[in-house]
């Protein structure tokens, strides 16, 4: 089964290629981090639960995983394109704290979120944790590939080979484009290519910086590309096999990566075998992003009532190279469905764990579910083998929980770890409480069975009141829900 050849979309050459290791029956991933000024969105997170599915996947193809997602603590300026404000310092200012106090905050909550959403624990460097590297990389580049400003030192793209190709042509023109409207807000005078992009921008003389190191191009951090580099080289060594992150990312921060990469390790190759890229989460109004302010965090969904892992479901139902539009009603189907696999669940759950799972009765459940994952991660299809598997009748419980633990190990849903009850839509806001409901819907079976219908209408009427929906009949055995 795991031996079906697994095939993973590669942003570089734009086709699916079977994935073949650097390094004999291992695989190294690195992601893309967060920038710690802020908190994560739900679109950012899609970008993690995808490189986790993408991890798991090497996992259970038998590889032994090295796995990074770096933490982006220094150097990234509000606009990707090396123009703006530094993320970092900005928020410093906005809310009075020190810069390195607001990167701790903000990792420890997205670490928190990762762990809420199944994300297995990758490694997590800190980029100011390898200045130093970085600052001996523009050493080693600057004489070929670079020239000094006074703003900073800059990368000449034009003394690569094939900049840009990750992005493709027509994205090549837009972000000339953008870098020109950039230019217009903030201007960085004197650039050879609109394209170039800092290794190492100067504090500005008479500005005060919290992050700030001394370099041969005097005091001054890391231009926002430099890091992932650096930390690729050191943590996984190049050349490495797969580099994911976000879609916005295969326009200007991983050619800018390649760019370094191949300056750095004289080399025509990008460091990376396979690039990979997320679609963005998106709402009515376009792609969720921090700058409008008006975003949606994990907690949200958890304030609401949701179990963050309806939010990693409503994820892996939808393919990671689409786009995937947010909607509560969305949230609430993925719930949904969640719970109708718990149902199902519970009736094996005394089986033993970790049995066998070849028997002829699960072999095509099995054989989709292989066939889905190894053709570019097709998680929408291997949800649909898994519910195959559990809607299997008249076979044994402990085949049955061997195969379902199998598909879920890859899946991530950790459904032998939910209860019916974790599933519950409960808002933070909800005035009753779970046993104060159970209590009232008692004493409403009660007054039915003395058939004392205005006293059960009574009781009814007051749950409605408090925001609790009385469910009769529900086929999910559900008796009540939290509106
Ligand atoms: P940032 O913290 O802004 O550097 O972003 C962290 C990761 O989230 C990057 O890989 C981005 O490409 C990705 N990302 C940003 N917005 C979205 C979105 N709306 N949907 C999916 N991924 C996103
Ligand atoms: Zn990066």
């Amino acid at each position: 089964m795991t031996d079906v050849p697994l095939k993973l979309f590669n942003s570089l050459t734009r086709q699916p290629e079977e994935f073949m290791p650097v390094h004999d029956g291992e695989a190294r991933v690195y992601t893309c981090g967060p920038t710690v000024y802020n908190y994560q969105h739900v679109g950012n997170m899609r970008a993690y639960i995808f490189a986790d599915t993408l991890g798991r996947t090497l996992s259970w193809k038998g590889y032994k995983l090295s796995h990074v997602i770096n933490i982006t603590d220094v150097g990234h300026l509000t606009s990707d394109a090396d123009a703006g404000d530094d993320k970092m310092e900005k928020a410093a200012a906005a809310q009075g704290k020190s810069a390195w106090d607001i990167a701790r905050y903000y990792q420890e909550v997205f670490e928190a979120d990762l762990d809420r959403l199944n994300v297995r624990k990758p490694a997590h460097p800190r980029a100011t944790d390898y200045v130093e590297s970085m600052i001996e990389w523009g050493k080693q580049m600057q004489d070929k590939h670079c020239y000094e400003l006074d703003s900073g030192l800059y990368f000449d793209v034009s003394t690569v080979p094939e900049y840009g190709r990750l992005a493709g042509p027509s994205a090549q023109e837009k972000l000339e484009e953008d870098q020109s409207a950039h230019m217009r807000i903030d201007p960085v005078k004197d650039k050879r290519n609109p394209a170039d992009f800092a290794i190492w921008r100067k504090t500005p003389a008479g500005e005060d910086r919290q992050m700030e190191w001394d370099s041969p191009w005097g005091k001054g951090a890391p231009g926002w590309h430099l890091e992932c580099s650096v930390m690729s080289a050191e943590l996984l060594g190049h050349p490495f096999d797969i580099h994911t992150g976000g879609i916005d990312h295969r326009e200007i921060h991983h050619p800018n990566e390649i760019a370094q990469n191949q300056a750095h390790n004289c080399s025509e190759g990008s460091a990376a075998n396979i690039w990979m890229h997320n679609n963005f989460l998106i709402d009515r109004r376009g792609k969720m992003s921090k700058s409008t302010g008006d975003f949606l965090v994990l907690q949200t969904l958890v304030d609401r009532g949701f179990h963050p892992l309806a939010y990693r479901m409503m994820c892996l139902q939808a393919h990671y190279r689409s786009e995937l539009e947010f909607s509560w009603d969305g949230l609430e189907a993925a719930l949904t469905r969640l719970k109708r696999m718990v149902m199902l669940i519970e009736r094996i759950a005394d089986a033993p764990s970790g049995g066998k799972i070849d028997h002829p009765k699960f072999a095509p459940a099995l054989e989709k579910f292989a066939a889905a994952m190894s053709d570019d991660l097709n998680t929408a299809v291997s949800l649909t083998a898994l519910e195959d598997a559990l809607a299997m009748k008249k076979v044994d419980a402990g085949i049955k929980r061997a195969v379902i633990e199998h598909m879920d190990s890859v899946l991530g849903l950790g459904l032998f770890d939910l209860a019916r009850t974790d599933l519950r839509i409960r808002p933070k806001d909800a005035q009753i409480t779970d046993t104060e409901i159970e209590d009232a819907l008692t004493s409403r079976k009660a007054a039915r069975a003395d058939k004392d219908f205005a006293a059960s209408d009574a009781i009814r009427d007051d749950l409605v009141a408090k925001g609790v929906e009385v469910m009769d009949g529900d086929p999910l055995g559900w008796e009540w829900k939290l509106g």
